[in-house]
């Protein structure tokens, strides 16, 4: 299959799994991953109608972002180091991977001296192991009224990768404790925190049946990454 066919099928799951779930498509965004693919790949996707990317790594993103479309949305959906926060803030419709209270103050400075509100999603760990980055629930409940103060970002909502698991209805746990996190944090914090960043190439089903409104989705377009 060429990628403009593995986008459309992706696309058509998308749409009957949000059917299923009683939902309307368009509140699912497909964000397409387009790490480790060059420019000359990803813009098969752009020729097909995608208007966002999502990338794991700000060197590899920064080089590809002039390569393609100045209106393309870019999400940075790797992990956030404090020594790339300058590079970062301004660059990216948004910052998927704010994984702590000292990141989000630190993209919040940046962004309040280049006279900017950077939007963002926080990333929360859920099932212990196996997840590598991301808040712990607890700590997130004791720090979302301190980051709600943050005036130069916009907390969007909340991102999760989820632990391995070898069916993807074994994540749907997973994803609606990321649910029902958000909606305590939204009672806590006033904030809307409309965005719920999860699901893969493996599980976006199970994700968009919990109430996803954005799924990330690399291999089922692009094919296995080298
Ligand atoms: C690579 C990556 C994806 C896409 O993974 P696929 O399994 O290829 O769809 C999604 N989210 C994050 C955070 C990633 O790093």
């Amino acid at each position: 299959m060429s990628i403009a066919q593995r986008l459309e099928s992706v696309r058509e799951e998308l749409a009957s799994s949000a059917e299923l779930a009683g939902r309307s498509a368009d509140e699912v965004e497909l964000l397409v991953v387009s790490k480790t693919f060059p420019a000359s790949v990803v813009s098969e996707v752009i020729a097909h109608g995608q208007t966002s990317l999502g990338e794991n790594r700000v060197q590899e993103a920064l080089e590809k972002q002039p390569l393609l479309p100045a209106t393309i949305a870019w999400h940075l959906i790797g992990p956030l180091q404090r020594n790339k926060v300058r590079k970062v803030v301004g660059k990216f419709a948004c910052l998927q991977g704010v994984d702590s209270l000292k990141i989000a103050s630190a993209v919040n400075r940046v962004a309040e001296e280049t006279g900017i509100v950077q939007p963002l999603l926080l990333q929360v760990k859920v099932g212990g192991e196996g997840t590598k980055s991301g808040f712990e629930e607890e700590l997130l409940k004791k720090q979302i009224e301190e980051l709600a103060q943050l005036g130069s970002i916009r907390i969007e909502g909340l991102m999760t990768i989820p632990p391995p698991v070898t069916h993807p209805d074994e994540a749907r746990p997973y994803f609606a404790a990321v649910r029902t996190l958000r909606d305590l944090l939204v009672t806590r914090s006033g904030l809307a925190l409309s965005q719920l960043s999860m699901g893969m190439s493996k599980d976006f089903s199970a994700a968009i049946m919990e109430g996803s409104t954005m799924i990330r989705v690399g291999s089922a377009v692009f094919g296995k990454r080298g």
